[in-house]
């Protein structure tokens, strides 16, 4: 197994990977607050779980993934008011819509999507260790977190709290890095309609930050390997999970490594509904776009590096998706039936040395530009394979499962052969079909033989000669 090394915000540095058990490694990932349509910026958060899930399965560990799904917090409560429904009714076709983009993105399907409003006894159970603690007081029958009680406040995001008044404190699920204070564990009810459970704390509902603390401890009943989520969600959030989470249970390691993802600009700028560069991924669908550029261009950036996403980055990741599918289906032509196998060995120096580069790029931090730049070095050579003839059907055969192999990170390829021939490709292949046979080269002969039945044509023996008509 190659060594892996991640880049741990706790520590601010590349460690070596070393899960208890790499059969089973677990990952945590902050999921969406379902309100609204996510944006292209969380599409990136998305993705790179998505990519860590493909590269740890390619590098060969095990894995058991969550994302939560955010159905309580200030926005939903607010929103769902104001439409006059109840939080289920609210959210539920928002839930349904994130995991469609997840689909159209070709996301992989993670092991758990825990739900808030599902999780409500763990959170109680953790504000109750953390009572016993010390580190809970009340106000105006809502329960805050006092971080000056918690040693370790602010390890995360090294932020200072030497200088923060005791007891001032926060309502509201965000807040910016300048503002530290006490956090609010549970919320007493504010609104006329707010949703809130009777619970052993009063009647309430619970602070943003406690839902992910808990929904880890509902799924795993301890800690995680690896906890990732968009670099915005630093402060307060994730160093508010930690304060929780190690303050409750300060006997076991919450978290192992902490991997943030970058933020995603639009055309050098940040996103936002006033400039106007505010999308989601059926907005850009609806401009005509190809879900596959939209995910090969979000996943090609190293994901601790801004990504910038415009029109010409698009139109890049397009035509290199075409590069590689236009040299793939060239491969494919002579071997239309080839399904790739997972299980096979590679045997071509070549080809070995191109995947042994391609694992080691992510096996350093997820380095997914160098990967591609293995992955286009590869193309090349095929290419150059496919001019001089293409003859050797084992050397065809090991580019054909290379491609394969990336593909089990990026999703971008096809692998059915689909090209509609025209009746002077088809004549040309029966005639070198002949030839095939008039020199012995069956495989080659059955190879076009096979082809030619994937598109429906049958040859038949006449006097006259070789006949041929579309099924
Ligand atoms: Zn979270």
């Amino acid at each position: 197994m190659i060594e892996v090394h991640f880049h741990n915000s706790l520590t601010g540095k590349k460690e070596k990977f070393s899960p208890a058990d790499p059969k089973h490694v677990t990952v945590y990932s902050c999921g969406p607050t379902v309100y609204n349509y996510a944006h292209i910026g969380n599409l990136r958060a998305f993705l790179f779980v998505d990519l860590l899930r493909r590269s740890l399965k390619l590098l060969g560990y095990g894995v058991d993934m969550t994302m939560n799904i955010t159905d309580i917090d200030d926005k939903i409560i607010r929103d769902s008011i104001a439409s006059k429904k109840s939080v289920q009714e609210f959210t539920s076709p928002w839930t349904a819509a994130f995991f469609e983009d997840l689909k159209t993105l070709s996301a992989e399907t993670l092991e758990h999507y825990p739900r808030a409003t599902d999780s409500i006894e763990e959170m109680v159970d953790i504000v109750h260790k953390l009572k016993e603690k010390g580190f809970v007081y009340e106000k105006d029958d809502s329960l805050y977190f006092s971080i000056q009680k918690f040693r370790d406040y602010g390890k995360l995001s090294k932020i200072d709290v030497s200088g923060m008044q005791t007891g001032t404190r926060y309502d509201t699920d965000e807040y910016e890095k300048e503002d530290v204070r006490d956090f609010v564990l549970w919320k007493a009810p504010k609104l006329e309609g707010e949703t809130s459970w009777e619970t052993s704390l009063g009647t309430g509902r619970p602070g943003w930050h406690l839902e992910c603390s808990a929904m880890i401890r509902k799924v795993y009943k301890a800690g995680v390997d690896i906890h990732t989520g968009g670099v915005d969600l630093l402060f307060p959030h994730h160093e508010n999970e930690i304060a929780q989470s190690e303050g409750a249970f300060p006997e076991e390691t919450f978290v192992g490594i902490w991997l943030h993802s970058e933020h995603l600009l639009v055309d050098g700028q940040k996103m936002s509904k006033s400039k106007g560069n505010f999308y989601t991924l059926r907005d850009l669908i609806g401009q005509g776009l190809d879900p596959k550029a939209v995910r090969f261009l979000l996943l090609s950036s190293h994901y601790r590096t801004k990504l910038n996403f415009s029109t010409d980055r698009i139109g890049e990741a397009s035509s290199n998706i075409r590069k590689l599918q236009n040299c793939l289906d060239r491969l494919l032509e002579a071997s239309p039936t080839l399904k790739p196998d997972p299980e096979f060995l590679f045997q071509d120096a070549s080809v070995l040395t191109w995947k042994k580069e391609f694992e080691e790029a992510l096996a350093d931090d997820l380095n997914v530009a160098k990967a591609l730049a293995t992955v286009f070095e590869s193309v090349k050579a095929a290419n150059s394979f496919l001019e001089a003839g293409a003859s050797d059907s084992s050397q065809r055969t090991e580019f054909i499962h290379l491609f394969s192999f990336y593909d089990r990170i990026f999703g971008i390829l096809n692998f059915e052969y689909s090209k509609n021939l025209i009746d002077s490709e088809i004549e040309s292949l029966i005639a070198e079909r002949q030839d095939a046979r008039k020199n012995r080269n069956f495989a080659r002969s059955d190879e076009i033989r096979d082809l030619l039945s994937a598109q429906g044509i049958l040859i038949e023996d006449t006097k006259d000669g070789i006949r041929w008509r579309r099924k």
